[in-house]
């Protein structure tokens, strides 16, 4: 893994989950300090901070992007802000330098969620190399770049880190204390913190070395796919195309469209559904769900994240898709424009 994003250090866990969990735990962070980050995202982002008695605070996603929106953070920074997690979505970077240099003008950490993105670029380097985040955590899911069944990682460039995250995924029990003790023919070992068992069994390591082989050939297949439902979709009015900052470069886990206003998302969806193809959502909003109903966040102000999640469709995007797989979602997805531009309500009429 190191080796691969040119990291420092790299902490293996049994999910994306846990990865964000122990990075979150090992800053430190006073409970009820805050932590800005992103609503557009899945919901286990958000969810590291509670785990951890953190208080997120959202801010609105980039209308271009649809990351973070590094220009509203400030707005948001108080005296209990303590660090920044914040997501690369669909495995394009977040704007990483001007994060950084927020992150630097105000003494704030960065979480780094990639799991999205692994084998993404950031100015030719890998996310997760440590030049832009203290901590990354990336997922090995099987909907993810690369899978191990269930898993995940974090890679920092800090010593201390590394070792308060070895201890943390082992029930608080530092390796070394433990091989030490075994050698001197003992059963004493201390456990000094109070960690987890978050190990990534030998099995699923197994799986994930082979894998990681493959993570090149993966981005360049889904590179070629991305092309291809770009070049067939550039002249459709009704579809805005995603975007990329010039100096990133995706992993591609999501290729998602934003549908013009007068096509109805969710009619799309289930016309699309009905044909087997197996469009999708990504995300609903965080504080959409009823266990954030407790930080009372206003929906009006985040209208940049309330107008994607309106209008974002998910087209599939694998690196097993055959080009004539690519052709058939091509055809239905400006097939179901048509339909929908002439009857909108097409599904509820039937
Ligand atoms: C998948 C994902 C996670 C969680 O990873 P798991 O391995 O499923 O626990 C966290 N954050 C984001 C942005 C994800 O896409």
């Amino acid at each position: 893994m190191c080796q691969y994003l040119g990291a420092k250090y790299c902490v293996v866990v049994n999910s994306g989950t846990s990865a964000l969990d122990v990075a979150v735990h090992a800053l430190g962070l006073d409970p009820g300090s805050e932590v800005i980050t992103t609503p557009m995202t899945f919901v286990a982002s958000a969810n590291a901070l509670l785990y951890n008695s953190l208080v997120p605070v959202f801010v609105d996603i980039d209308p271009i992007t649809h990351n973070i929106d590094c220009e509203k953070i400030k707005q948001k920074i108080t005296s209990k802000t303590k660090a920044i997690l914040f997501v690369d979505l669909k495995g394009n970077p977040a704007e990483l330098n001007k994060l950084r240099e927020i992150a630097m003008q105000y003494h704030l950490k960065l979480v780094e969620d990639a799991c999205q993105a692994f084998s993404a670029e950031y100015d030719r380097r890998k996310v997760g190399c440590g030049d832009f985040a203290e901590l990354t955590t990336f997922s090995f899911h099987p909907v993810k770049h690369i899978c191990t069944g269930e898993g995940g990682a974090i890679t920092t460039p800090d010593e201390q880190l590394y070792q308060k995250m070895l201890k943390l995924r082992n029930h608080g029990i530092a390796r070394n204390i433990l091989a030490q003790s075994r050698k001197e023919g003992t059963y004493l070992f201390d456990m000094d913190c109070l960690g987890r068992n978050y190990r990534l069994p030998d099995i699923n390591c197994a799986l994930g070395l082979s894998q990681l082989k493959k993570s090149d050939a993966f981005l360049m297949r889904r590179e070629e796919i991305v092309h291809r439902y770009k070049e067939a979709f550039q002249k459709i009015p009704e579809i805005t195309l995603p975007s990329l900052t010039k100096r990133a470069r995706s992993s591609w886990h999501l290729f998602v469209v934003l549908l013009d206003k007068q096509i109805n998302r969710d009619q799309f969806f289930l016309q699309m559904r009905s044909k087997e193809i197996g469009v999708n959502v990504h995300h609903i909003p965080v504080y959409h769900h009823s266990h954030y109903a407790q930080f009372a966040v206003d929906r009006h102000d985040f209208p940049v994240t309330e107008d994607y999640f309106q209008r974002a469709l998910t087209l599939p995007l694998y690196p097993a898709m055959t080009d004539a797989d690519v052709d058939r979602v091509v055809h239905e997805t400006i097939a179901t424009i048509e339909i929908l531009k002439t009857n909108p309500r097409v599904n509820e009429s039937k």
